[in-house]
């Protein structure tokens, strides 16, 4: 009943005219019930968004600022993301929590910002690999994902994406197996029951993330609680992505 959802996490690649050249080569591959979304560089999105118009595919930001308007050299606010079209914001990826000072508290205010907008927020937890070598993996996930929906209402959370997103899978070909991160997951939505009751956490959609390709996504998709992906590297190539769609 959790409808499967592969977003793609372009980080800082591609111009507009190879974002508009992705989107024509994968607009007619989109697979019945499942949800595919780019998340894509802020100067990419107007393009993204008028590119992927009547094609079912949702276009994502990949950060945002947790105030509306303001003294923000260099920042980009919820409303002004909504004004572009964006569906999707990605929040609290590992790489913004390890190069750009992100924190529990401030990825706590993006979320807050990113629903005050109307954005619906991809938020990333996950262990880094001294944590999980540490024995502290669903510890770390615990922290993060109560900071994360700290004052977020159950109308609000239901509708988030959480992406299990362990820190030494990113980038690196290492990948989770898919029990251990089905594992991992499981325990992600316990914590969301615990938080929200039995209803809002059987209908919330967590991905999982690092490493996924289109060889290992249907194994991942296989998975009791794994609702879809995260997909860094993978993402890049039309022909991966329409494989990743199609493998979940
Ligand atoms: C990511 O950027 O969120 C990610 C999971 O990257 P990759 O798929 O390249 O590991």
């Amino acid at each position: 009943m959790r409808t499967p959802i592969i977003a793609g996490n372009w980080k800082m690649f591609k111009t507009i005219p190879e974002a508009e050249a992705f989107v024509q080569e994968i607009k007619n591959s989109a697979v019945e019930g499942v949800e595919s979304v780019i998340c894509a560089p802020f100067t990419t999105l107007p393009a993204l968004v008028k590119a992927a118009e009547g094609t079912g595919i949702k276009i994502g930001a990949q950060n945002l600022h947790f105030e509306d308007q303001g003294a923000f050299t260099g920042e980009i606010s919820g409303g002004m993301l909504k004004d572009l079209g964006v569906d999707y914001v990605i929040i609290g990826h590992s790489e913004r929590r390890q190069y750009f000072n992100e924190t529990d508290e401030s990825v706590n205010k993006k979320m807050h910002a990113a629903f005050r907008h109307g954005l619906l927020p991809i938020v990333c937890v996950g262990e880094s690999l001294e944590e999980r070598e540490a024995g502290k993996t669903k510890d770390v996930c615990k922290v993060q994902t109560e900071a994360a929906f700290a004052d977020v209402t159950a109308e609000q959370a239901v509708q988030a994406i959480i992406a299990y997103e362990p820190v030494w899978a990113i980038g690196t070909g290492k990948s989770s197996t898919s029990q251990d991160a089905n594992e991992v997951i499981s325990y992600i939505r316990e914590l969301v029951q615990g938080m929200y009751g039995e209803s809002v956490a059987s209908q919330v959609r967590i991905q999982y993330g690092g490493s996924v390709k289109p060889e290992n996504v249907a194994e991942y998709m296989g998975q009791s609680d794994i609702d879809g992906a995260l997909v860094g590297g993978a993402s890049l190539q039309p022909a991966s992505y329409i494989q990743l769609v199609e493998g979940a």
